[in-house]
């Protein structure tokens, strides 16, 4: 296995389970236990967690699961013909079956490189540890880019007492993510907190100086912070599979068992293309990560599986549980709202009378209703959909 995230690191536990014969070792470059990412924009950013407080392999770390792990083996080169990894020390390990799961990258600003004065991105736990540390003696901050990752650091800034502002180029925040009212929603809850947010904002220039940095809008206004965050997005980390020769585009193609264009090789997570409801698709969720690991895996170790998702993904925003779960439509199927009370919201997406995509605020219980709706595809009653005093519940008991 060749990565240290979730994708990786299920993918070498449940191929163990699946054979407990096999030697399953995982190479990862960085210096450490596999961690989560998810914390790192948020507690690891306020100081209240430390990334090696949360292993994706529990506490016990991937030993526990006899899994051997190789930390800093940068992997360089696959040699598929005499099925062998090369790692950048020059010691090569061969296998019998192979899993990449290297995830994704950040995509990098020229105007704001990652290692220029007062510019961070934040990916790793390097990262999150330098940027902790940087916040701590920052009175501004520049967020740029209103997706998720931007929008927690913001968040979590806030909470630290930092001036935040987010510059976003789109009309909106979370373009990608949400629809426009829910959007709206964590807009207001951004503002009631004292951060800037300033769409349709392309950025010009940025120059870092001894005391601060000024980053000049596209329009011409010159804005200055002690740090500047880039959260402009990621892309599939598919060179080393490139590089063997197999098929990539925008990421590593895989089939529905998980196998890439060599039937030896497997692949899983941030960095892969696979075959979704409405073509190939690309997902950069931690779930998505470690179920389809999981899948890769017990594939790899030979089994025979197919790869089933329903997508889900989550962002903690002050007190805003933000959660996302199914397959949008590529077109904008129909919408129904259910009215919720305070900071909550659900939206519902329905196609051919099922539900297909559900997004809420605070809404954590309805949303894990709404998974089961979605994966029993459900014939939905709207009427009872948009009515706040049917439990989604009694929508599943429906049909039972
Ligand atoms: C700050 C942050 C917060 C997030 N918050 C959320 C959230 O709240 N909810 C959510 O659903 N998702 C969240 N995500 C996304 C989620 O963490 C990712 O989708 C998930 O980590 C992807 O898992 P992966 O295993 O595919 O790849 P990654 O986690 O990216 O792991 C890839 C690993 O492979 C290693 N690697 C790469 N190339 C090589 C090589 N050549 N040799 C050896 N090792 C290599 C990398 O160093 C890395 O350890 C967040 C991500 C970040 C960065």
């Amino acid at each position: 296995m060749i990565g240290g995230g979730p994708a990786g690191v299920f993918a070498a536990i449940e191929a163990k389970r699946a054979d407990a014969n096999a030697q399953v070792l995982l190479l990862t470059d960085e210096a450490c236990e596999p961690y989560e990412k998810p914390p790192l924009s948020k507690t690891v950013l306020t100081g209240k967690a430390l990334p090696e407080q949360a292993l994706v392999a529990g506490q016990g770390g991937l030993v526990a699961h006899n899994v051997v792990l190789e930390q800093t083996a940068l992997c360089t080169a696959i040699n598929r013909i005499k099925r062998e990894v090369v790692t950048a020390s020059g010691h090569s390990h061969c296998y019998d079956a192979l899993v990449l799961a290297t995830g994704s990258l950040v995509r990098e600003l020229p105007q704001l490189p990652p290692g220029a004065p007062r510019v961070h991105y934040l990916r790793t736990e390097a990262d999150a540890r330098a940027l902790a540390s940087a916040l701590r003696q920052s009175r501004q901050l520049i967020v740029v880019g209103g997706g998720l990752i931007g929008l927690e650091a913001a968040a979590s800034a806030t909470e630290l007492g930092i001036k935040a502002t987010v510059l976003e180029i789109a009309p909106r925040i979370l373009g990608r993510v949400c629809d426009e009212e829910t959007s709206t929603i964590i807009a207001d809850e951004h503002r009631r907190h004292g951060v800037n947010l300033r769409t349709g904002t392309a950025i010009g220039r940025a120059q870092a100086n001894t005391s601060d940095i000024t980053v000049t809008a596209a329009s011409g206004e010159t804005l200055a912070a002690d740090l500047v965050v880039v959260g402009a997005g990621v892309k599939p980390n598919d060179a080393l599979a490139t590089a063997a020769g197999l098929a990539t585009d925008n990421g590593i193609i895989v089939d529905a068992y998980c196998r890439t264009s060599d039937p030896a090789i497997f692949a899983a997570g941030d960095a892969v293309q696979f075959p979704g409801p409405h073509g190939s698709v690309r997902l950069e969720n931690w779930r998505h990560a470690l179920d389809q690991g999981a899948v890769a895996g017990r594939n790899a170790a030979g089994g025979t599986e197919i790869y089933r998702t329903v997508p889900s993904f989550w962002s903690e925003q002050y007190d805003l549980y933000i959660q996302g779960v199914g397959w949008p439509q590529p077109a904008p199927g129909e919408r129904i709202r259910r009215p919720l009370k305070g900071k909550s919201s659900l939206t519902f997406e329905i196609a051919a009378g099922v539900l297909v995509y559900a997004m809420g605020i605070n809404a954590q219980r309805d949303l894990a209703v709404a998974r089961r709706l979605i994966e029993r595809r459900v014939p939905i009653d709207k009427a009872a959909l948009a009515d706040p005093d049917r439990p989604l519940a009694s929508l599943l008991k429906a049909t039972t």
